[in-house]
């Protein structure tokens, strides 16, 4: 029995363009998506930096065109992967803020904040929005919220998936549980169809959101959630669309006006947004018009796009998608036609093309639509959350037994730059596996352990995880040496290895490797964390106690133009309350150079002051 957490537990879906957060509501027996303070059931991954404050969700999406070199968005991209990578270094190229590389390879977002330039890590401004999605659920719950189920892509790496709990820690939560997103999705799937469903379902779930595509293949034996095999491409979606057409409609503006608008980030930022707007326009019509009036040079921007454009600028995407599903089912040893139910999840899931590519490879099935795609992964992270929570809140979770896969072959580096696998991908997590090697040499001093994740048989073209030596007593060659590598229920990994014939047992585990962050990193970004906190909060404060003095200015205007009022003043207090109020307005109008409590202080002296007058008739 696992242990459980008590408290509230929330489910979030962190996702590369939109997060979303769902808690379990006992009393209507099912989870609840919660919206935040502009209404919206998800909130944008973005994250902006102005002279005098930080902004989170709708907020910094909205200032994004005016501010496109301060406002991050697509930290998921980043995490977990080295500077040098060439994902990174391609959408380096796209986006209109600045990426360079850190200690370690690690790569850092440079902005401007408060004037001075920050910089940060993905898991940083991943935390962020991750403290954002808590607030919304806290603002709901009436209650501090700290434990939570935070969702990744199915295909993300032993890295990615490490740096999404660093960012989690960053953000003062407990990670309770990382799950996969399309095996969230099947949760929230399964529970709807549990009432009218019992016995075996085959399962097929398709996820292609803003940044990542993830399918799953599951069986369903009544309460029991087993993965069969996943697949994905952690950098394709939405944004990819996007990108191509930005990319279609720089060149077709070059040819018309012969000015080139790919250097400027504030013309590139606005064409991106009137993109994705036309993107999902043509997932219901065949036509969409791009309008940006003075995009450069007072210049505008009137294009009309066509389904049919649109479709062809990306059908290698789409096909690639495709790829995926097959070799999922290759994995998987399963024949597509037993599969009962094709669940889509992901905004990008609704694009006709790719419903249209995939209804065609399960011949002519329906697609099951009867799941919010935007919402169904934090709907099963909060039922996930409840599943491992006690308390009267979670008394009536259904029992659901969830077990997953790990997405990657793991193994180790052996002579001849081998790559041994110990645990093949998509095999059942949490899982433990030991494995008996034998130093190559006499009289090794040591031996080195390099551990690596990927499909490629030559070790050195897979993913280095960690490596470590190994001190081993002297002995000739054949010295039995035990590796251990250990998957927990979040599929991240531990290995450790020991040579035991002397007694001299030596355990190591790769915990920190290089790119991970360290405690005391992780310590400081928290307290940096709490820092942003005080520090948004401080502003709000500020906002709050001028629109408050600004308001009372505004009543107290009209109340003094009413004669019937005024003309019971004396001329003493009319000079009061006059000066008070001009005072008040000066302060408002150089509300920069002043702190919260000069507002404070003001409202409360004028409030007197009117009082006082008023209290004489
Ligand atoms: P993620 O979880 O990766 O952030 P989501 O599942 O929230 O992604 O999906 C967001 C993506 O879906 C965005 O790229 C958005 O443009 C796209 N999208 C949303 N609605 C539609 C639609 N109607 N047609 C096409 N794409 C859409
Ligand atoms: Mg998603």
């Amino acid at each position: 029995m696992a242990k459980k957490f008590k408290g509230p537990a929330i489910g979030i879906d962190l996702g590369t363009t939109y997060s979303c957060v769902a808690v379990w509501q006992s009393q209507n027996n099912r989870a609840e998506i919660i919206h935040n303070e502009q209404g919206n059931r998800t909130t944008p991954s973005f994250v902006a930096f102005t002279d005098d404050q930080r902004l989170i969700g709708d907020a910094a999406k909205i200032q994004a065109a005016s501010n496109p070199t301060n406002t991050v968005f697509d930290a998921k991209r980043l995490i977990g992967r080295k500077y040098s990578d060439s994902v990174i270094q391609n959408d380096i190229l796209l986006w209109p803020f600045k990426v360079v590389a850190g200690t370690d390879d690690k790569p850092e977002i440079i902005v401007k904040y408060k004037g001075a330039e920050k910089r940060f890590c993905a898991e940083e401004i991943s935390s962020m929005v991750l403290t954002k999605m808590r607030e919304i659920a806290e603002k709901f719950l009436e209650l501090p919220v700290k434990n939570a189920v935070v969702t990744v892509p199915a295909y993300f790496n032993d890295s990615q998936r490490k740096a999404t709990k660093d960012a989690g820690a960053i953000a003062g939560l407990n990670v309770m549980r990382i799950i996969n997103e399309p095996t969230a999705a099947a949760l929230a799937y399964g529970l709807q169809k549990r009432a009218d469903h019992v016995g075996k379902r085959n399962v097929f779930i398709f996820d292609l959101g803003g940044g990542t595509f993830d399918v799953s293949l599951l069986t369903l034996i009544n309460d029991n959630f087993i993965v069969k095999a996943t697949a994905g491409d952690t950098h394709l979606g939405g944004e990819d669309f996007d990108n191509r057409m930005v990319s279609y409609l720089v060149k077709e503006f070059k040819k018309k006006n012969k000015v080139d608008i790919s250097g400027n980030p504030k013309a590139l930022r606005r064409l991106r947004t009137a993109c994705e707007r036309a993107k999902r326009t043509l997932s219901f019509v065949t036509e969409a018009l791009i309008d940006i009036d003075a995009i450069y040079e007072g210049i505008d921007f009137y294009l009309l796009v066509t389904r049919a454009k649109f479709e062809q600028l990306n059908m290698d995407f789409f096909e690639k998608c495709l790829e995926t599903v097959k070799s999922c089912f290759s994995d998987a040893k399963m024949d597509k036609r037993s599969i009962d139910d094709v669940v889509l999840v992901g905004g990008s899931s609704r694009i006709p093309k790719v419903q249209q590519l995939l209804q065609e490879f399960f011949e002519g099935k329906d697609l099951y639509s009867s799941i919010n795609p935007d919402e169904a992964v934090a709907y099963g992270a909060a039922v996930q959350a409840a599943l491992l929570s006690e308390g009267v809140n979670y008394k009536n979770v259904p029992n659901l037994v969830l077990q997953d896969v790990t997405p990657l072959s793991l193994g180790m580096k052996i002579r001849g730059d081998v790559m041994d696998v110990v645990i093949p991908r998509n095999t059942s997590i949490p899982v433990k596996k030991t494995i008996e090697y034998i130093t190559i040499e006499d009289d090794q001093s040591s031996v080195e352990i390099l551990v690596y994740e990927g499909e490629r048989m030559i070790a050195s073209e897979n993913n280095l995880l960690g490596l470590f030596d190994m001190p081993v007593r002297r002995a000739p060659r054949g010295l039995p040496i035990q590796v251990c590598f250990t998957i927990d229920a979040d599929g991240i990994l531990y290995v450790s290895a020991e040579e035991e014939t002397s007694g001299n047992k030596k355990v190591i585990t790769i915990t920190n490797e290089k790119g991970r962050l360290s405690r005391e990193e992780i310590e400081r970004m928290t307290k940096e964390a709490e820092h942003f906190k005080s520090e948004d909060m401080k502003h709000v404060k500020k906002v709050r106690a001028v629109n408050a003095l600004d308001d009372y200015l505004y009543d107290m205007k009209k109340v003094m133009k009413d004669k019937s009022v005024a003309s019971k003043l004396s001329l003493v207090d009319i000079l009061m309350i006059s000066s008070a109020m001009i005072k008040g307005k000066e302060l408002i109008d150089g509300k920069e150079k002043n702190d919260t409590f000069v507002f404070v202080d003001c409202l409360r002296e004028i409030k007197s002051t009117f009082q006082s007058a008023f209290n004489k008739f």
